[in-house]
């Protein structure tokens, strides 16, 4: 009995942003499968049809982009969204060639050209919004975020405002507030709004840990290596594909990370 009572003042006494978030955070951690099996993940902002200026790094030229993607049918990819990918991780289902291709800040051309080349090899993606900017000249509109979710996509948040989340600054509003708002606005369901990228890729424990207790099950950030079991599904690794790169040059991602 005293044992209990000690226990009850314990977790009363016990601030809920260190206590509660480490001890769950450290078994929803621990939910990832032991394989030996890692998956290349894609970042990509912009798609252009025209000629792509080379100054700008994250503008991919539609040609560009779609010999990008036939180079993975080719080869044999399947692509999948990002919670689709931890759910392989959790459920072990990892076979044969998997990558995964993501969209940051929510621009229009995506939907514009991305969306039907993907459609046409058959590969879903994972377009992460700025909550704020739907329908703002510029970005997608709730239509087209509709559409694309039909079509097997995953929206995911990319913050209310895109601000540098490392300042902690509004951290409730741009982290569980873009998730509200993007499924309010879209009708999409909140069970469904569960994967979270951090603006410039920048992230600490205390912004890791809001994403979790705002109810992600992941959160995307930047680097080479590929996705595991054994990386944190807080802060996981996606490749910027940059609009200079050649064909080699994506091929050599997959392939020099010993993925086959
Ligand atoms: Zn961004």
């Amino acid at each position: 009995m005293r044992r209990i009572v000690f226990l009850l003042i314990f977790l009363f006494l016990c601030p809920i942003d260190y206590c509660y978030s480490d001890m769950d955070l450290t078994s929803e951690l621990s939910r990832t499968a032991s394989d030996n099996y890692s998956i290349k993940v894609l970042l990509y902002h912009n798609i252009s049809a025209v000629e792509t200026d080379q100054n700008n790094p994250y503008v991919v030229s539609l040609a560009k982009f779609e010999e990008q993607m036939n180079w993975l049918k080719v080869n044999g990819y399947e692509c999948v969204t990002v919670s689709d990918m931890f759910q392989k991780f959790v459920s072990g289902e990892l076979i044969g060639k998997i990558a995964v291709i993501t969209f940051d800040d929510g621009y229009p051309d995506v939907y514009t050209y991305a969306f039907p080349i993907l459609s046409a090899f058959g590969f879903p993606a994972t377009t992460y919004l700025v909550a704020e900017k739907i329908d703002s000249p510029k970005n997608l509109t709730e239509d087209m975020i509709r559409d694309l979710y039909k079509a097997g996509w995953e929206i995911g948040s990319h913050s209310l405002t895109h601000s540098d989340l490392m300042i902690h600054e509004n951290l409730d509003t741009e982290i569980c507030g873009s998730r509200n708002m993007i499924a309010a606005m879209t009708g999409i369901p909140l069970s469904d709004v569960v994967s979270f990228a951090y603006p410039y890729g920048n992230a600490d424990e205390t912004v890791t840990t809001k994403v979790w207790k705002c109810g992600y099950q992941s959160g995307a950030g930047l680097g080479q290596i590929p996705v595991s079991s054994s990386q944190n599904p807080y802060y996981f690794s996606r490749h910027p594909v940059t609009s200079d790169m050649t064909i080699q040059d994506f091929s050599s991602l997959f392939i020099s990370e010993g993925e086959k």
